[in-house]
């Protein structure tokens, strides 16, 4: 089952405690799209300017990636700058431009119409609720979104997650946006606005995934001993969740088991981690569903632990 996604595809300036890379290979919908592309066709509605370097564009098309949604503009592409602290799970924003994002308006192809996956990965919440008004069938919608546009378009956010399936926040953006200083209240406060899944992105620390039926998962993270760029973990995760899940039927009342959602994120994780272990998408030009496979098996062996205990035994 192909997915449809729209977001920022951008360049990056990325700065760590200990390297720096320049304008290369950013964006949520960049990562989303090549993490994504492991597991199906994916279908980006993105914009790029005049100045995009066309070798992107190379390594799309030998994926199974359509690009019949992304228009090339006369403009700057989107640029990001950030700076990573030495515990690399915060970082400070230097430098948001949004070039040729500031007059774009999504248009979906013909051949994008059916699809059933729709992801609406980080970018103006006004854009990402006309892909919504233009994909009628998707059957599963799941969003993201950054602190800027909490702050900025607050509104128009809240009007896209009261129409979408799922949220992908990380711990922070939760607290930002529903002031709630405890976690599982903020989530509440969340699924009350009509979601059925909150999915909690933690960093280093894994994810957890709330439901609107009241259960709640948690999936642990690999460890890694190496940490070069975290950036785009958040939207590489989203390819792996939604990239396992297109490789699964839902029930017959059209709605994902949920063990199907968890294994989903379980995928986000171990697809997250691996983008970190390079800049940009550098380790996800390489990475084979071997790989991921691993590091299922793994998290498997270490986080499950035996239901048979008893007192003083
Ligand atoms: P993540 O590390 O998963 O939060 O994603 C970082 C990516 O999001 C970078 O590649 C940026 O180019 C992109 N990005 C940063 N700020 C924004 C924004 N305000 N809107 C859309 N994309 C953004």
């Amino acid at each position: 089952m192909s997915i449809l996604v729209v977001g920022s595809v951008a360049l990056d300036t990325v700065e760590t405690p200990f390297a720096r890379a320049e304008e290369t290979l950013g964006g949520a919908a960049s990562y989303f799209t090549t993490a994504a592309s492991l597991y199906s066709q994916v279908n980006l509605v993105a914009v790029v300017g005049s100045d995009f370097p066309r070798e992107h564009l190379d390594f799309w098309r030998g994926r199974p990636v359509n690009l019949a949604g992304l228009q090339i503009c006369e403009g700057r592409t989107f640029r990001w700058a950030a700076r990573y602290h030495m515990d690399m799970n915060a970082r400070d924003t230097l430098d948001t431009q949004l070039g040729v994002y500031a007059g774009f308006h999504p248009v979906i192809p013909d051949e994008y119409r059916d699809c059933e996956l729709l992801f609406l990965a980080n970018i103006q919440p006004e854009l990402q609720m006309e892909v919504l008004e233009q994909a009628p069938r998707a059957r599963l919608t799941v969003l993201d979104t950054m602190e800027l546009w909490i702050t900025t378009t607050r509104a128009q956010l809240t009007e896209v997650i009261q129409r979408v399936d799922i949220l992908l926040m990380s711990e922070e953006e939760v607290r930002q946006y529903t002031n709630r200083a405890s976690l599982v209240s903020g989530v509440r406060y969340l699924l009350d606005l009509g979601l059925k899944h909150v999915v909690v992105k933690q960093g280093s620390y894994g994810a957890l995934l709330f439901s609107a039926n009241g259960t709640f998962f948690s999936a642990p993270t690999f460890p890694l001993e190496e940490v070069i760029d975290p950036t785009g973990a958040g939207d590489a995760f989203a390819g792996g969740f939604l990239g396992y899940l297109s490789t699964v039927e839902p029930n017959s009342d059209g709605q994902y088991a949920i063990y199907d959602i968890r294994r989903g994120v379980v995928h986000g994780n171990i697809i997250g981690s691996f983008v970190c272990e390079d800049f940009s998408i550098g380790r996800l030009r390489s990475l084979t569903m071997d790989d991921v496979a691993d590091r299922y098996r793994i998290l498997v062996e270490c986080s499950h632990f035996d239901p048979l205990w008893r007192f003083g035994a």
